[in-house]
């Protein structure tokens, strides 16, 4: 019997593969290491890519950052390049498909790994950054970059770091034909640059601000932090894009990331007064109100271990 000539035998691997892919979406994506990033205008001529409210993980490849690009008159300016080299290789060919406009500034906001490490994808000249984010690049940089690979495994194939040549400052900046106003805060890290577009109240807060997400806090200064809150809070912006989760268009990410802090804050003080170990402050509850806060109980437990040592010298001096 010849089996080619059964259609239905034919058929059968074809319809296995089907109902395979059907079933695992997300390792059906990362076969094709294709992010399927979809910019989204959220105001005239500006665009956002949207990342999951999720960890690292070899189904996202990383994708858990909102990047953005604004298109000026005469150029593109690009707002962090995500997490790895395929990630920028897909931002700047979604960047090509909605105007043909050259890329003439890539902004790294900060340097954690989800926001630079797509810089390969664009010319070295276009890459800029605030000093301290240029120094955290070049020293922190290929630390993060090993990471990553153990994270999102092959999505990050031939991703290297590619550091920043180009120095930022605050203040308004005409680049691409268009006004933008940067931003010099701290507090996430040690220097974090907000984006500021007064021609359509766009601000892009990089990670100062998460939404619906649990902030993180490997190099965070809450005082500092909070001050910065303060700082973008008195902007006239009409259109917010935090670092993590959804844009809004009110300051409710600003002050659900105010609130994350200060209890956060109060806990470690009060923890440390109170004598506690590291074992007793993980096992705090969280209080109801972030209940829906995607990672909340993740990010908690290492704020505690990134911040409670310094929390608990700190009591010890006091007393
Ligand atoms: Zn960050």
């Amino acid at each position: 019997m010849n089996v080619r000539a059964n259609p239905a035998r034919a058929a059968l691997p074809a319809l296995l593969l089907a109902v395979l892919l059907a079933a695992f979406p997300l390792a059906a994506r990362a076969a094709g290491f294709d992010y399927r990033l979809a910019p989204r205008a959220v105001a005239d001529g500006v665009w956002v890519l949207t990342g999951l409210t999720e960890d690292f993980s070899r189904d996202n490849g990383g994708n858990i950052v909102n990047t953005g690009f604004i298109v000026g008159d005469s150029g593109v300016v690009v707002i962090d390049s995500g997490p790895s080299r395929r990630y920028g290789e897909q931002l700047a060919a979604a960047i090509a498909r909605v105007t043909p406009l050259p890329v003439v500034l890539v902004i790294n906001t900060h340097h954690h790994p989800d926001h630079f490490l797509g810089n390969q994808a664009f010319a070295p000249a276009t890459l800029a950054a605030l000093p301290a984010t240029r120094h955290g690049i070049e020293t922190e940089g290929p630390m993060f970059n090993s990471n990553m690979y153990r994270l999102n495994g092959d999505w990050m194939r031939d991703t290297e770091v590619a550091a920043p040549t180009r120095t930022l400052a605050a203040g308004p900046v005409e680049v691409g034909g268009r006004t933008l106003e940067f931003l010099a805060l701290e507090g996430h890290t040690g220097a974090d640059l907000a984006v500021f577009d007064r021609r359509t109240g766009t601000l892009f807060a990089g990670d100062l601000v998460f939404n619906a997400r649990a902030p993180t806090t490997p190099h965070a200064d809450i005082a500092r932090w909070q001050a910065s809150l303060d700082a973008l809070a008195a902007l006239p912006f009409k259109v917010l894009v935090p670092g993590h989760g959804p844009v809004a268009h009110d300051g409710a990410p600003i002050a659900q990331t105010r609130t994350w802090l200060d209890w956060l804050d109060r806990a470690l003080r009060e923890g440390a007064a109170a004598g506690l170990d590291m074992t007793e402050m993980l096992a705090l509850p969280l209080p109801a109100v972030f209940e829906r806060m995607a990672l909340a109980k993740t990010e908690f437990e290492r704020s505690v271990s990134h911040l409670y040592p310094a929390a608990e010298r700190a009591s010890l001096e006091e007393q």
